[in-house]
């Protein structure tokens, strides 16, 4: 436990501050992401930071994100920002009870301005939400659901150990739907085993069909931590059908209206996820929960990821950052150079320019990518294509 000398409260605030005593937000609206880690079972493909859902952790957990609020809320610099955006990123956080999430957005309030008409973010799974249960959501001040459909191929769900199948994703969006004037997303994934072209065509087709608001579709990475990860998975299809599910579903969405604003994601006219596009401006957000990370002035910081020594630092009335960094001139130029390559609107050409300048091969390479139509470079903006975006990995290593 960190202690002031001699009761100093100041010197007190500091210790349990930690790291985050010293930074120094740059912009006065900023973002906030709650981590909420229970999963009623850990999917074989997911490496994020879950636990299992028991009540009595539940209550530890809320009872340590509302300290940690208080703390973030008491920091030097907490009465300079409003927060503009709230996301409620899991694990599950739709296994939330609506009074219990309520209490937390209160929380969250009652320590920091927020905006009027502020971005509030639920994921939800399927299986965990009912009309009901979103109506009590959108009262608690929740203005945007984000569903974890993934599939719609109840085989593909059951590889995945999901825990609902298509005909509850449907209903689920329904519910989404009936339940408020809000915007509603949905996740999806491709390159899943067993995932052939036909079905993820039919998965693109309905879920158009059902006109949500924006749509987010990641191919399966075999991360690290994930059960697939660790034991492999058969029936993964070749990188050529990946690639191939990239495209259709980038044709699909366009001519259904949607703009492919980000190399993952596409939104109806004006329903852009704010909250991540805060993530590609490198904007700043503030982070509550076990695993979450935050960016501060020019700190990156992320918290204990094991709920135990999440709690167990909060209950000692401290923040539970476990790392941190302090960002050099490179990082911040590579940063802001491959966050908003991400994006269709690109950087100002003038950066990438600059990053360019007196490196040989890095200018070459850029000058191949206008070639290969991957790269767009105007007096203004350079901007990668879809096709860019396909690849950008690979120019992102050399931005490094
Ligand atoms: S994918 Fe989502 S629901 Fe499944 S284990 Fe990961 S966080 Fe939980």
């Amino acid at each position: 436990v960190s202690r002031g000398r001699d009761g100093d409260p100041a010197a007190e605030r500091a210790g349990a501050l930690g790291a985050l005593a010293g930074v120094a937000p740059r912009a006065r609206t900023i973002g906030l992401y709650i981590h909420v880690p229970f999963c009623a079972k850990r999917c074989d493909f997911c490496s994020f930071t879950t636990a299992p859902h028991r009540l009595g952790d539940v209550e530890r957990y809320l009872a340590a994100a509302h300290r940690e609020l208080d703390l973030l809320g008491t920091s030097p610099w907490a009465p300079a920002v409003t927060l503009e955006t709230v996301f409620l990123g899991g694990g599950t956080p739709s296994l939330l009870e609506p009074e219990d999430l309520a209490a937390l957005l209160d929380r969250a309030r009652s320590r920091f301005a927020i905006v009027l008409d502020a971005e509030v973010t639920i994921e939800c799974t399927p299986e965990t939400v009912s009309r009901a249960r979103l109506e009590a959501y959108r009262v608690a001040g929740v203005t945007r659901v984000s569903l974890g459909v993934e599939a719609l191929d109840d085989g593909i769900l059951g590889r995945m150990g999901r825990l609902h199948d298509a005909a509850a994703a449907r209903a689920a969006f329904d519910a989404a739907r009936e339940a408020a004037s809000w915007q509603v997303s949905v996740d999806l994934m491709y390159g899943l085993p067993d995932l052939d072209a036909a079905r993820w065509e039919a998965t693109v087709g309905a879920v158009l069909d059902w006109r949500p608001d924006h749509l987010s579709a990641y191919g399966l990475t075999l991360d690290e931590g994930s059960v697939w990860g660790s034991t492999g998975v058969t029936g993964l299809p070749p990188e050529e059908i990946v690639v191939a599910q990239y495209w259709a579903l980038a044709a699909r969405a366009r001519a259904a209206g949607y703009e492919h604003y980000e190399i993952s994601n596409y939104a109806l006219p004006g329903c852009r996820s704010r909250h991540n596009q805060l993530y590609w401006r490198r904007r700043e957000y503030a982070a509550v929960g076990p695993g979450a990370c935050g960016f501060l002035g020019d700190l990156r910081y992320g918290n204990a990821r094991a709920l135990a020594r999440y709690t167990g630092a909060l209950e000692h009335r401290r923040l539970p950052v476990e790392r941190h960094e302090w960002l050099g001139e490179r990082q911040v130029t590579a940063e802001r150079l491959i966050l908003g390559l991400r994006t269709a609107d690109g950087v100002p050409a003038a950066w990438l320019e600059a990053r360019a300048g007196g490196d040989a091969r890095l200018g070459a390479l850029l000058e191949a990518w206008r070639d290969r139509g991957l790269l767009t470079l105007d007096a203004d903006r350079a901007c990668l294509t879809e096709a860019g975006f396909l690849l950008s990995d690979a120019l992102f290593v050399e931005l490094l």
